[in-house]
């Protein structure tokens, strides 16, 4: 199938992106990497009117780092983080996450923001924003705010993103001296969506865990933080006795290829080798 008529519109700024995108409102859909919006109108499973695309607003993309956090801009390319020596160095978790997220012909064209904004449950950077404390920075006509990643995630695809609101950057606060991170999923094929993935960020100080951020994606309708796996993990040197209560933190739902048993099963295994791998 063709997408349907749409009007097409290119701004050379965010304040022009803000104006185009206040004026249509919900009519309107920012176009990024185009990866996953290009199937959804192929598909006819979006019809905006207007497109609003912003790959020529290069104040949107890039990687800066500052005393006190790394910010991503919305335009930046998934391979982009992938290569980027900053993201190596700060954002480790990111940087182990990047392999899994598509394909190269993907990653060089998705970016950090489509897939926030798009907030597919089963997507690694949500995950990655959540159990590193990102803070999401949105412009509106109004200006600028600020979203923790907790509050941005809403639901199925869904996000705080109001209409007329643009996704500008995130801010990774710097990892801590004694912090580490892991990242792992599982995909019945490389590149495939997550069935299940964990990431995880905390400190290993003294050979025990503590002030753990544990985030499950694949699992739920959004990225969702296991809190008493957290907190049954604090102050303890393995992880084997506090995998029982991811129980209490996860409700699976099943999908085309898994009952909500068998996720609930490989999310065990996979949280007790992350988290063996973040020990080590
Ligand atoms: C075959 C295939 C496999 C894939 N596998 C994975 C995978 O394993 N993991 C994964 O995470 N992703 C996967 N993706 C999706 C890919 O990562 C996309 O790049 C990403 O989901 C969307 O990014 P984009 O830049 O292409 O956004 P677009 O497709 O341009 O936009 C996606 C949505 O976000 C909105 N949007 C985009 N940018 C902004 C912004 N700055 N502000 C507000 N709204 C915005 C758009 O309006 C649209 O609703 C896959 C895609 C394909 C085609």
């Amino acid at each position: 199938m063709k997408a349907p008529r749409f009007a097409y519109a290119r701004p050379a700024s965010v304040a022009e992106a803000l104006a185009l995108l206040d004026k249509h409102k919900d009519d309107a859909r920012v176009l990024a990497g185009g990866q996953s919006l290009v199937p959804m109108l192929n598909f006819r499973v979006a019809a905006p009117k207007v497109l609003v695309d912003i790959n020529r607003i290069a104040a949107l993309s890039g990687i800066k780092v500052t005393k006190s956090h790394v910010r991503i801009g919305a335009l930046t390319r998934h391979a982009e983080l992938e290569r980027s020596a900053d993201i190596a160095k700060h954002l480790p978790l990111v940087a182990a996450a990047m392999p899994h997220v598509a394909h190269p012909a993907i990653r060089n064209r998705g970016t950090f923001g489509g897939s926030c904004a798009l907030a597919d449950p089963a997507a690694e950077l949500p995950a990655c924003a959540l159990a590193l404390g990102a803070t999401f920075v949105v412009a509106g006509r109004k200006g600028e705010r600020r979203i923790a990643a907790e509050d941005f995630f809403r639901g199925l695809y869904a996000t705080a993103l109001k209409a007329g609101e643009l996704l500008v950057a995130a801010e990774f606060p710097l990892p801590k001296a004694g912090y580490a991170s892991a990242f792992g999923e599982l995909a019945r094929r490389h590149g495939d969506y997550a069935m299940v993935g964990v990431a995880a960020y905390g400190s290993r100080k003294g050979g025990k865990f503590s002030d753990m951020r544990i985030a499950f994606f694949g699992v739920g309708d959004r990225p969702q933080r296991a809190s008493a796996f957290e907190k049954a993990l604090e102050g303890q040197s393995s992880v084997d006795g506090a995998l029982a209560k991811l129980d209490a933190d996860l409700a699976p739902r099943a999908d085309l290829y898994s009952s909500a048993a068998t996720k609930r099963h490989l999310a065990k295994v996979l949280a007790g080798r992350v988290l063996k791998e973040l020990a080590a």
